[in-house]
């Protein structure tokens, strides 16, 4: 916590950057909330521990024009990536402080837990991807990627029907209240199609084949470009399960292209690109 403090007093004093993106305690005085520090004063609000669960990538396009500093754990560091990769954050407008991540805990306003998130169980990065100053000690290798996610392959075991019920009984429940957009680092369309009236792809409408087409399009439109932050599934006041879904497409897009959201930012998307022997 005190590196993290120093270091972004040192970037606030020496005016590389405008602002720090990261956390300070919540008012339930438990959790964490994002922070921006403006001044070296501000940097002592500055927090990092299991509570520190936000993806901060979420407000860098909105920054843009600005020099400012952001902490990022691995898994957010993979959308820092995705965002420069779509030319939505400029790389040399940002400076990323990176954490070493063992894992945060599954905690709401008021509610400590020392579970770790379901995310954390499956990530096998300890290391962020992009950085330009390190903070904590990484590990002499990083853990193994598990062969498979038993949510998804729980899923996988059932019979279409079974699925289909599934996410039918899962779907229905959906009050459209866009949280899950809202909180994604990849959902910066200045018009989301779910609003978009003339052409018209989804009615406001709150039904069922409305909240079936908003929430597998929002999941295609998310694959291969989703961290696995988790923050859609925190976000969902429905208790949807939207990470089975985004782990299960993250997985064919690697089994089919052999592509990870954000490891490269150079790298070109699956479905930006086209191969000659992709024709059917
Ligand atoms: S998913 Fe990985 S990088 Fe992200 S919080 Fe969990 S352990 Fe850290
Ligand atoms: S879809 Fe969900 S898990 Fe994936 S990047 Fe967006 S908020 Fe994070
Ligand atoms: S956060 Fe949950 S309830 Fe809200 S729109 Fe997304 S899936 Fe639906």
């Amino acid at each position: 916590m005190e590196e993290i403090r120093a270091k972004a007093i040192e970037l606030l004093r020496s005016g590389e950057v405008k602002c720090f993106i990261g956390y300070e305690r919540a008012s339930d005085g438990l959790t964490a909330r994002p922070f921006f520090a403006y001044s070296a004063d501000d940097a002592g609000r500055l927090i990092f521990d299991r509570t520190c669960a936000h993806n901060l990538a979420r407000y860098l396009p909105d920054m843009r024009g600005q020099r400012v500093a952001i902490l990022v754990k691995p898994c957010d560091s993979r959308s820092v990536n995705v965002l420069i990769q779509e030319g939505q954050v400029n790389r040399e407008e940002v400076y990323v402080v990176g954490v070493v991540c063992d894992g945060v805990y599954k905690a709401s306003w008021g509610q400590p837990s020392q579970e770790l998130e379901a995310r954390c169980l499956y990530c096998s990065r300890r290391v962020p991807v992009v950085y330009d100053h390190l903070i904590g000690q990484p590990p002499a290798s990083e853990p193994q990627t598990p062969a498979s996610i038993p949510e998804v392959e729980a899923l996988e075991r059932r019979s279409a029907k079974e699925r289909w019920e599934f996410w039918r009984s899962h779907f229905a429940r959906c009050i459209r209240c866009n949280a899950c957009r809202q909180i994604c680092p990849a959902c910066y369309c200045p018009q989301c199609f779910s609003d978009q009236l003339d052409p018209l792809w989804t009615g406001i409408r709150i039904g069922l084949p409305q909240n079936w087409v908003w929430n597998v399009g929002r999941a295609l439109h998310l694959a291969g470009r989703c961290a696995d932050c988790g923050g859609c599934e925190r976000a969902c006041p429905m208790g949807i399960p939207l990470a089975a879904l985004n782990r299960k497409l993250a997985g064919r897009v690697k089994e089919l292209f052999g592509f990870e959201a954000g490891l490269d930012p150079r790298a070109p998307f699956p479905f930006a690109t086209f191969k000659k022997e992709e024709v059917l």
